[in-house]
């Protein structure tokens, strides 16, 4: 099996610890989390491990000597994986007593993310809330601050850079209920992180009603957009993201249009969930149209979160993701997009998706 084929895999199955994987101390994060990052043969990779389906996966982490082995059971290793240890900068606290991991959190290999504001005005009622999102979960449980200040995110970007070399940043946020959705606050972040280290950054957030805040990020530091469409198809739509179904695809597709021209081809990105009941025809041809726009289409395995509506919902195969991953690198191969190529953001760190791998073999 290649290092792609078992990404893959290990996506879709999750990975359970085994008995004698002594992994206490190699644990990284700040508190339980569904996905860990896991090293397989030299690649970072999110991968679920508190989920249902993650307790059934035929993978297993197990100790051999001072290694950690991925064995498939029954006995079978098929690669050396590790955890990254965790980041320096969580020992820190700010000078009003905050840990510096609940403002914002290691991802990846190199990534700090944050949700800058972690409520959402469609989260509390069910009639609006998407049913994959588990924002205000981590909040409840006191893992983490309702609003982050620009200060406080600029004091802990210094540190995760110069203690753990993090290369780029990823803010996102809930979304507010006023028309820039959440952009203005994504801006004031920014701008403060900027004036402190000079590191690249991704917002993150729903299209704002006026695209002038598009600019307006820009001018403040932002460097990438993400603008997550999630899923497609209008009954899935309807279904997986009752209220945020209301914004639609011709919105989004206006939005990215105005959003690359002010942040560059390739510099744009959109989330697109695999696995819940869209068809990979579907996935191909949006992403099509995305990469015609410039647009950079990442395609990430739906994991089932505990504690959210769609916590018994099976996790996509590593045959669906593969019918989706070959051809949408083989059009992003035509068009020299590339995920590396992107200067900050999810479709960059990749670790969510082996879209990228792909990518590199296409
Ligand atoms: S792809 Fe995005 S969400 Fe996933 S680990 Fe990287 S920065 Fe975090």
């Amino acid at each position: 099996m290649d290092k792609q084929e078992i990404i893959t895999k290990l996506q879709s199955y999750g990975l359970r610890l085994g008995s004698s994987g002594n992994l206490g101390g190699r644990r990284g994060g700040a508190g339980p989390s569904d996905h860990r990052a896991v090293t397989v043969e030299g690649t970072t990779v999110m991968v679920p491990i508190h989920t249902g389906t993650a307790r059934q996966s035929p993978y297993v982490a197990e100790a051999e000597g001072h290694q950690l082995a991925l064995i498939e059971d029954p006995s079978k290793p098929v690669a050396t994986i590790d955890f990254p240890a965790q980041p320096r900068f969580y020992q820190l606290t700010t000078a009003d007593g905050v840990p510096y991991w609940k403002i914002a959190l290691l991802h990846g290999r190199d990534v700090l993310a944050t949700t800058v504001q972690q409520t959402c005005k469609r989260y509390r009622d069910p009639a609006t809330a998407c049913q994959f999102c588990a924002i205000e979960q981590s909040l409840q449980e006191g893992r983490t601050l309702a609003r982050k200040t620009p200060d406080q995110l600029a004091e802990v970007a210094e540190a995760a850079v110069r203690l753990d070399g993090v290369s780029h940043m990823v803010m996102t946020t809930g979304t507010p209920p006023t028309l820039d959705r959440g952009a203005a606050y994504l801006a004031d972040c920014a701008r403060a992180v900027k004036a402190r280290v000079n590191l690249p950054i991704q917002a993150q957030c729903e299209p704002p009603a006026d695209f002038q805040w598009f600019e307006q990020m820009r001018r403040a530091g932002v460097d990438s957009l993400g603008m997550h469409l999630e899923v497609v198809e209008p009954e899935v739509r309807a279904q997986i993201m009752p209220g945020k179904a209301e914004v639609t695809l011709s919105d989004y597709f206006e939005a990215f249009k105005a959003a690359v021209e002010v942040f560059g081809w390739g510099q744009v990105s959109s989330y697109l969930l695999v696995g819940l009941g869209d068809s990979v025809n579907t996935l191909v041809e949006i992403s099509a149209r995305l990469i015609d726009l410039g647009v950079y289409p990442f395609l990430v395995p739906f994991v089932p979160i505990s504690g959210t509506p769609l916590a018994g919902h099976p996790a996509p195969s590593p045959e669906l993701m593969q019918a989706v991953y070959r051809p949408v690198a083989a059009l992003l191969g035509q068009t020299g997009m590339t995920a590396a190529a992107m200067q900050a953001g999810c479709a960059k760190c990749g670790a969510c998706s082996a879209l990228s791998l792909f990518e590199q073999s296409s």
